[in-house]
């Protein structure tokens, strides 16, 4: 059904270019959002340098337009929010939900808890920021694509991190500011961020930010089952063969095939939006072609 204040979005991290994973992730929100007749946002989630790659953000955002992916509004640049999620941190401040830790990787539990002690006597600096989970806290929604989801979290996790000893903000706390800010109503992603949800859940309940709908879109593996990552060599997409990137993400996303003399981005895309079927999406790891 046509909704229009359906607000949805893209938000690629610039650790290298665009690869077939993440344009399935790009297209299948832009098709949810277009097929509403809500709005298509793309944020830059630039708020890792160290894991960042030079000309990366540029080259996802001129893959995404070869692609005909274009964006409502304008981009969103993590990097240029500091002030925004400083004042969040002041809020879970101001309502006794963050506590200073210096723990380290060694000291931190299975689940990356805090060791306990930091929050009986603040350590000095240099310190991370931590939210407290409540231990009876189930983050619990529907997803579009994996169904009734129920984390209780609180049983194994305590604590989580909101800003890093070297300072910079966690993904956690960003994107639940961003999606915030933006008024974001549904947010379609890989499954491989499935278990971050619930951590965010909570941060929205800490904040006040409106829960979201969520859609975990199943996640391209190779044949060895691992994840096509920049970590495990997934190729970058090249954007002169747009249309053929186009087909095969909709392939993976289960939808028909655009016929043979369909050409051209905009036909391919008009092509897909007009039969967009969420149903058809498979639920779980699909096979990336050799
Ligand atoms: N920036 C995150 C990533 O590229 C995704 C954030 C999100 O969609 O919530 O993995």
């Amino acid at each position: 059904a046509p909704d229009a204040s359906y607000r949805g979005r893209f938000a690629p991290s610039p650790t290298g270019p665009l690869h077939l994973g993440s344009l399935i992730a790009a297209l299948a929100s832009y098709l949810e959002a277009r097929r509403a007749g809500g709005t298509w946002l793309v944020r830059m989630e630039d708020l890792d340098p160290p894991r960042e790659q030079p000309g990366a953000a540029d080259a996802i955002l001129h893959s995404l337009e070869a692609h005909g992916l274009h964006w409502d509004e304008t981009v969103l640049w993590q990097s240029q929010r500091s002030e925004v999620y400083l004042s969040a941190l002041e809020q879970l401040q101001r309502s006794g939900d963050l506590f200073a830790c210096h723990c380290s990787r060694a000291s931190t539990d299975s689940a990356g808890n805090c060791c306990g002690e930091c929050r009986q006597h603040t350590p000095p600096p240099p310190v991370a920021l931590r939210v407290p989970v409540a231990s009876q806290f189930v983050a619990h929604w529907q997803d579009r694509w994996q169904g009734d989801q129920r984390w209780p979290i609180g049983q194994q996790l305590r604590d989580f991190v909101v800003r890093r000893k070297d300072q910079l903000f966690a993904y956690q706390l960003a994107v639940v500011v961003d999606d915030a800010a933006q008024g974001i109503t549904h947010i379609v992603r890989g499954s491989d961020l499935l278990d971050s949800t619930p951590r965010q859940l909570w941060l929205q309940s800490l904040l006040n930010a409106p829960q979201p709908d969520y859609g975990h879109l199943p996640v391209l593996t190779n044949r060895e089952g691992q994840k096509l990552s920049k970590q495990t060599h997934a190729p970058p997409l090249q954007d002169g063969k747009a249309e053929a990137n186009l087909r095969a993400a909709l392939g993976y996303l289960g939808q028909p095939s655009p016929p043979p003399d369909c050409s051209g981005v905009r036909n391919l895309l008009d092509f897909a939006l007009a039969r967009w079927d969420p149903q058809a999406v498979p639920p779980g790891p699909t096979l990336a072609p050799r």
